[in-house]
């Protein structure tokens, strides 16, 4: 195992660092960490990254990629996290680019590859994750918002909660059930659904940390046939693979928030003294040290299984539990050191590094909900890592 970069990553990696150090503009930043989504300059980014190729690097070039591996596209991820930049869930990728169009190009027809993937490489939409509902979220073979043909289109009926991207995405990639006579996880399906749609609502739920999800409501909502994924009652499988890509979670932003907290340690004097020179201090900033290190090198781990096409399940779940907790841990260390005036929030003057500490330990909680919670992914740590019983 190599986990050198070769001489070609490494200058592609010079190259987006160089652009998104000037391309990461406040606005940026601003819109990433109030919460919304997406807003303005947001969008722009995704284009500006999209004209380069560099926003769906793995895609084929007939769909607006560079036909390059998925180093390459973790490299722009990495970079975007560590510049806290598109930022909705901390982290993990982005749902077309990651998600939807390895689907699509696996599974999508030639007409849906042709519609959706260079739209989506050019980053001129984004579709929303459409997959927990109020009785289906750790087991998502208990989805029932129904899809019910007629004639050239479904009519689909139901509700979802805590989707995330529905307010300011074009599309839903939205699991529905199909076949309800049939064992739970063979009768669903999914499909694209234009959010604008007639019969669609969208009601806001707010997290901890300010962050703006969603439910909802589907009330007879026709969808065009062609838009249904690949073939009816697959989704389940197409799901499967997607959330394996999806738990590829990159640890960019544990490493700002580090070198930050390193930083401060080194200009803070308590008592006359440099807050780094505390052995405590000290203690805590080299555990997660080692931490971030490890990190690094699961996270590396799986781009090279990916890069060697090979899907890692258990590989995955193992690395989103690791980042995820250490997401967690550093902003727990980070509260510690920082006292309590590190508690208060941004406008307060008290406020130290401008309230970041405080809302990256709001922000930080969700990480081992969403995409697959920390128990489940100890469960198929467990059943397929380790080969222990189900
Ligand atoms: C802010 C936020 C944003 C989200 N964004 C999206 C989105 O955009 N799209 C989307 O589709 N979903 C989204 N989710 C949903 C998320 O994926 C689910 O919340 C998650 O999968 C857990 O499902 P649940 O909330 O129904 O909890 P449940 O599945 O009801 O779980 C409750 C508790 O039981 C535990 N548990 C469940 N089953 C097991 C088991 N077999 N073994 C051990 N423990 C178990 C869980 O770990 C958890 O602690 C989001 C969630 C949040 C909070």
């Amino acid at each position: 195992m190599d986990f050198e970069f070769t001489d070609d990553q490494k200058k592609f990696r010079q190259k987006v660092c160089a652009f998104l150090d000037k391309e990461v503009t406040k606005g940026v930043i601003e819109e990433s960490e109030a919460g919304l989504g997406f807003g303005p300059c947001s969008w722009e980014l995704m284009q500006k990254l999209g004209a380069k190729g560099w926003l769906a690097p793995t895609f084929p070039v007939e769909f607006g990629g560079l036909a390059l591996s998925r180093t390459y596209r973790y490299m722009v991820q990495r970079e975007l996290d560590y510049r806290n930049a598109l930022v909705i869930i901390r982290g993990l990728g982005l749902i077309g680019v990651d998600m939807a169009g390895p689907v699509i190009l696996r599974h999508g027809s030639e007409e849906m590859k042709r519609e959706f993937l260079p739209k989506i490489a050019r980053g001129e939409i984004e579709l929303a994750l459409g997959y927990t509902e109020p009785d289906a979220g750790s087991d998502l073979s208990r989805i029932a918002i129904r899809a019910v043909e007629d004639e050239d289109d479904f009519i689909i009926t139901g509700q979802k909660t805590f989707n995330t991207g529905c307010h300011f995405c074009q599309y839903h990639w939205l699991a529905a059930r199909t076949g309800p006579d049939v064992p739970s996880h063979k009768g669903i399906s999914v499909f694209i659904v234009d959010l604008k749609s007639p019969g669609i609502t969208i009601s806001p739920l707010w997290e901890m940390a300010d962050t703006r999800t969603n439910q909802v409501f589907y009330d007879g909502v026709r969808v065009p046939k062609r838009n249904l994924v690949g073939e009816k009652d697959m989704g389940w499988y197409y799901m499967a693979e997607a959330l394996d890509l999806e738990r590829m979670i990159t640890a960019g932003g544990v490493e700002r928030t580090f070198e930050e907290l390193v930083a401060y340690t080194k200009s803070t004097l308590k008592n006359g003294v440099p807050l780094s020179k505390d052995p405590l201090v000290r203690q805590k900033l080299v555990d997660i040290a080692v931490e971030i290190n490890i990190a690094r090198n699961l996270i590396h781990r799986v781009v090279w299984l990916q890069d060697k096409g090979i899907v890692p399940t258990w590989e995955t779940a193992l690395l989103k539990v690791f980042v995820c907790e250490l997401y967690q841990k550093i902003s727990r260390t980070g509260l510690e050191i920082l006292g309590l005036y590190g508690q208060l929030r941004k406008d307060s003057k008290y406020s130290v590094l401008e309230g970041m500490m405080e809302h990256f330990f709001r922000s930080t909680f969700v990480m081992t909900i969403g995409g697959g919670t920390s128990e489940v992914m100890r469960n198929i740590i467990a059943a397929r890592g380790l080969g222990l019983p189900r």
